[in-house]
């Protein structure tokens, strides 16, 4: 690791200092800085001013609105998000993406807003400058070719955050705030599917709030394959929410994580309207399999992460199913 390049940090206390602040070119939001800080002293990005936004009051308030749903601030973090009762009962799917990211420590310090908006990883970039320089970079910075797909004019970095599947298959949202003011977006909509462009943010936009819906009779849950249960990244992530009405499955989403550029949709059109059997499983798994696109910019097979892939998506609907 390397020491810091030479920047500034500033610390707002409210949302409309922080839109100033970060409409300064060259400017990025810091919250835990569990994400950022490390690849900032591999070099691995150049920020003028970071932007703490921790000392902001109003951005870790998690609470229930009046309508049913979830609200949590873009700096609240992981440790109360996975460990407030409100969240455990109403949304444990969310709770239990939250308390699945690293290890403890790091869920203290890191945040919703930060998980969401966390860098893709590849081998080939998540290294020391030295290694990188030895290896002539890559298109992700720096460099020209992409080591994981030669012929590729785009990076397949992949997106590894834990919470973000969890809250599309919840059909949740992200507020908005920039120079031009504040909008909202599905989550879903927030990435975009190449390693290096990532987030569908305008300059000087960020996270400062993410609502999810009353779960109402829909259940739902996590889960993720990874080396080191105590710490690791998902190799495989994979989020399903399920409805069931009687002997029909009335609504079916599923999110995964680990194996693309974004987070992604898995489409389930095949799957809804009728009951949860083999068949219904086999064209799920095959909906799964054309929409992961698992490269080798983990340290793990790709044939591994497929099959974690695929069996985490069907562990977790037969439990939905069962359940409900
Ligand atoms: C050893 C290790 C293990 C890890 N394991 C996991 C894991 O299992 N699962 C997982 O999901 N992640 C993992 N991470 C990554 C990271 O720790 C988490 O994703 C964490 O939630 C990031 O949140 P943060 O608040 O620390 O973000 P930061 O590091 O502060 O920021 C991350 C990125 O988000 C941007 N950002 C922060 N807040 C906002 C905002 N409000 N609006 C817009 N952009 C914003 C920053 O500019 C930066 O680009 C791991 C990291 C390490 C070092
Ligand atoms: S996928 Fe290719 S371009 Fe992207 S970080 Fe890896 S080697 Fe670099």
């Amino acid at each position: 690791m390397n020491a810091l390049h030479d920047l500034r940090t500033l610390r707002p206390a409210s949302i409309d200092e922080a839109v100033r602040a970060l409409a300064e070119e060259g400017a990025q939001p810091l919250a835990g800085g569990t994400d950022l800080l490390p690849n900032l002293r591999r070099g691995l990005g150049t920020p003028r001013v970071l932007v703490d936004l921790t000392a902001i009051a109003a951005l870790d308030a998690i609470s229930v609105q009046a309508d049913g749903s979830l609200r949590v601030g873009a700096a609240a973090t992981l440790a109360a998000l996975a460990g407030q009762a409100a969240v455990r009962t109403g949304w444990p799917a969310v709770a239990t993406a939250a308390g699945l990211v690293a290890g403890p420590t790091h869920r203290e310090a890191a945040t919703l807003g930060g998980n969401l908006c966390q860098d893709t990883r590849c081998v080939f970039y998540n290294q020391s400058e030295w290694w990188r320089a030895g290896n002539g970079y890559c298109l992700k910075l720096r460099g020209d070719k992409c080591h994981v797909v030669v012929k590729s004019d785009r990076c397949y970095a992949t997106y590894h955050g834990d919470v973000a599947p969890a809250l599309i298959a919840l059909d949740a949202s992200v507020e908005i705030a920039g120079p031009a003011g504040t909008r909202t977006l599905p989550v879903a909509a927030l990435f975009v599917e190449d390693g290096a462009r990532r987030l569908t943010l305008a300059p000087g936009e960020w996270l400062t709030a993410i609502v999810v819906p009353a779960m109402n009779d829909w259940r739902a849950d996590y889960a993720k394959a990874r080396v080191r249960d105590a710490v690791d990244f998902p190799l495989a992530g994979v989020a399903v929410a399920l409805r069931r009405e009687g002997d029909r499955l009335a609504g079916l989403r599923v999110a995964i994580t680990g194996t693309n550029s974004a987070p992604l949709v898995v489409p389930t059109e095949g799957v809804t309207g009728r009951a949860w059997d083999t068949e219904a499983a086999a064209t799920l798994a095959k909906a799964v399999q054309a929409t992961a696109n698992v490269l080798s910019t983990t340290v793990a097979p790709v044939k591994y992460r497929r099959r974690m892939l695929q069996a985490l998506v069907r562990r977790l609907t037969d439990e939905l199913w069962t359940r409900a």
